[in-house]
């Protein structure tokens, strides 16, 4: 197998250790020197935005706390450094499809441990649909049975990738719920492919609660 980031061969041997384990091995799909260039998030976390804060709550997501009362529990991967925009730019606007399985198999070992009951990636626009072709944060999840509760009104003006951090987070509520949807006492995971500002996740999350949800919690690739 070809390593799908800089197309060397991988050299895969499966640790002793996991040949008397049960499950799926999952061969991985880029080479060791490109694993080497991403850079996981390590404790302490902040317990909402999951990045890295040496005191509890960062500075953020006390902010959503002032502004909501509540604040979302977000698992973030990745530090979004030079190699993670790069794999971005080439997953979603060079629209590189079979990128998508590159963080699978750790998407996958986080979604397996939580409980929920609609596991719900965040939507794109059908503008985007349109020209990308794929919603990215679907991709991360594929073959899971993710639940398209939302949609995602086209945006006007800047696009949420050129905007600066002011402009983010006055983004107005791009979703709606599908209609017909009832969540009373459901657990919602929702998930994104980066957390930047909060401001997606947090609109997505106050619209899910106010539909009823019990809980509403959150994975992001990248932050
Ligand atoms: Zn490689
Ligand atoms: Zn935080």
């Amino acid at each position: 197998m070809k390593c799908l980031l800089c197309n060397r061969p991988i050299y895969w041997q499966v640790p002793i250790a996991k040949l008397f384990l049960f499950g799926p091995l999952t061969p991985p799909r880029i080479c060791e020197r490109c694993r080497a260039k991403f850079q996981h998030y390590m404790g302490p976390f902040c317990p909402c935005c999951g990045r890295s804060s040496g005191n509890g709550l960062c500075a953020e997501c006390r902010r959503w706390q002032d502004q909501y009362g509540w604040v979302l529990h977000n698992r973030c991967l990745y530090h979004y450094n030079q190699a993670m925009k790069e794999f971005m730019h080439r997953y979603k606007f060079v629209g590189d499809y079979r990128l998508r399985a590159v963080f699978h198999a750790e998407m996958q070992s986080f979604i397996d441990r939580q409980q929920y009951d609609y596991l719900v990636p965040i939507p794109v626009t059908q503008e985007t649909m349109a020209t990308r072709g794929f919603n990215q944060t679907a991709g991360l999840i594929d073959g899971y049975d993710g639940h398209l509760l939302l949609t995602r009104a086209v945006e006007k003006g800047v696009p949420q990738s050129a905007k600066s951090r002011e402009q983010r987070l006055q983004t107005p509520q791009p979703f709606k719920l599908q209609p017909d949807v009832s969540l009373d006492h459901r657990r919602i995971l929702l998930v994104d492919d980066i957390y930047t500002t909060g401001r997606t996740l947090y609109h997505a999350a106050t619209l899910l609660k106010a539909a009823g949800a019990a809980s509403v919690s959150s994975l992001t690739l990248s932050g």
